[in-house]
């Protein structure tokens, strides 16, 4: 791994004007590397060079792009070692999760790959004669990708491998806690892509983020993150009027009801509510339980808690943060910054917040788990749904009844009976209502509606009978 990282501007390393940054490993609070702290002239350059490679690009046929992404795929998968050993410095979660991460989005590739025999148009009816239409995906352009930090190699795969499969090119923003992963990464994809189709440009979200949003040259916006900036996003992409897509956060919600298999409960309980630190959008933040398992289930879940492993979470300002949000609280296990370098909270319990509390309705996105008591199935769904967002959820019970009930009347992108609250696989569209997202999925062939615009081709075969 370079201790220096630079840019990646139309096939070259660049630096930025604005200098550098510094990255620390959150396991010990060490420097890892530095990253160019770019602004609005690098991003003016990568958008500069996307816009000169991407015609060309696109004029290559998708079973040629299809390849190619195969080709990326293969490449990430022949070093996964080496992109999770670099994950591991980056954000201190454990190599088992990177490993599964960097699988996860070589698998992407491959789903995304399989496109490339599969693009599929429609054909459709017309009310004139010797009329017919083709309906054809056609890209959209220039893409500017900007992810969070959480799982950073799905997160460049998710968004990086569909846009220039589907034929644009692309500037990602990687967040500025993952500069080392978002180098490899573009450094793996500059090897098998023309130069400017993939450009790389480091920064702080708040310095090189508004000017790739607010560039006209950049078509379609595709973002990863918090509901805060997400905003920010969509109000300065909107006044341009340009096609934002956004993925954002959770406040999710595992019911355990009294008929549930306690053991599997406890055990998803706590890997979806404490695994790569809480800091996934599919979080089980809140644990809904009923009434007459509630103790033994308190129990349970809070002995688990105490010998979790997370890792630490990605910064000191991020555990400042959750640590004071958890002052005044009913914490019923952790709740402590652990006694080490780096940014370590102990996996946290909080029992009695009230229901319209704002720790109740904003996401921590760290190792945090609520728990709440309700009577019955009726009120555990009026407590999930009594939320802002929207994203995954999951339901324990034996009873085919209630979880059909459940999945059909929670307010959520994703339900899951008797498991965890998931994120998705390649072939499966993701995404949330309400403040998790703004109606896109991604991954699965959703995500070509994301990259792609739909034409219309009227073809009129024989003009002297219309
Ligand atoms: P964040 O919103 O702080 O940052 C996300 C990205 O936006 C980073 O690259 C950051 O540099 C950039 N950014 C920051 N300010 C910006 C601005 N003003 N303009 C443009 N870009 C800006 O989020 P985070 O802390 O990196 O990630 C955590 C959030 O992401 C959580 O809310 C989590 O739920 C969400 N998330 C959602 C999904 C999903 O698929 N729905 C997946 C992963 C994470």
């Amino acid at each position: 791994m370079r201790s220096e990282i630079g840019n990646l501007i139309g096939g070259q390393t660049s630096e930025a004007a604005g200098g550098r940054f510094e990255k620390l490993r959150p396991g010990d609070g060490s420097l890892l590397c530095t990253a160019p702290r770019s602004g609005e002239p690098e991003v003016r350059a990568a958008v500069a060079a996307a816009r000169g490679a991407q015609r060309e690009w696109a004029a290559r046929t998708p079973v040629e792009r299809g390849e190619i992404v195969r080709e990326l795929a293969l490449a990430l998968r022949a070093r996964r070692e080496e992109a999770a050993a670099i994950v591991v410095e980056e954000t201190g979660k454990s190599l088992e999760l990177a490993l599964g991460e960097a699988d996860a989005a070589v698998e992407m590739g491959f789903f995304v790959a399989g496109e490339g025999r599969r693009l599929y148009g429609r054909t459709t009816t017309s009310a004139m004669p010797n009329r017919t239409v083709l309906v054809t995906r056609r890209p959209v352009g220039v893409a500017g990708l900007i992810v969070s930090f959480n799982t950073p190699l799905p997160n460049y795969a998710w968004k990086v491998f569909p846009a220039v499969f589907c034929g644009n090119a692309a500037v990602l923003k990687p967040s500025e806690h993952t500069p080392a992963s978002a180098a490899f990464f573009g450094e793996l994809c500059q090897k098998l892509l023309p130069p400017g189709v993939l450009n790389v440009v480091h920064g702080i979200g708040s310095e090189a983020g508004p000017p790739l949003v607010e560039s006209s040259d950049v078509d379609l916006v595709s973002f990863t993150g918090s509901a805060g900036t997400g905003r920010s996003i969509s109000e300065r992409g909107g006044a341009r009027l340009a096609k934002v897509v956004l993925e954002l956060g959770g406040k999710n919600a595992l019911v355990v009801c009294d008929d549930a298999d306690l053991d599997r409960a406890v055990e998803w309980s706590l890997a979806s509510a404490f695994s790569n630190a809480g800091q996934r959008c599919a979080a089980a933040s809140r644990v809904v339980v009923f009434d007459s398992v509630y103790e033994e289930f308190r129990e349970r879940f809070l002995a688990g808690a105490r010998t979790y492993e997370t890792g630490p979470v990605i910064s000191e300002q991020s555990l400042e943060r959750i640590l004071r949000a958890l002052e005044g609280q009913q914490v019923a296990g952790g709740g402590n910054r652990l006694e080490r370098p780096g940014w370590w909270l102990a996996p946290s319990v909080v029992e009695d917040v009230a229901r319209d509390a704002s720790l109740s309705r904003t996401e921590l996105f760290g190792p945090v788990a609520l728990l709440y008591r309700v009577g019955d199935l009726d009120e555990a769904i009026a407590l999930v749904n009594d939320s802002p967002y929207g994203l995954t959820s999951a339901i324990h019970t034996a009873s085919l009844h209630r979880a059909m009930r459940f999945a059909e009347e929670v307010e959520a992108g994703v339900v899951v009976v008797n498991g965890g609250t998931h994120g998705s696989e390649p072939h499966m569209g993701f995404g949330g209502v309400k403040q998790s997202g703004t109606g896109w999925r991604e991954a699965g062939i959703e995500a070509l509606d994301v990259y792609t615009e739909w034409k219309y081709v009227n073809l009129i075969a024989d003009p002297a009978r219309t």
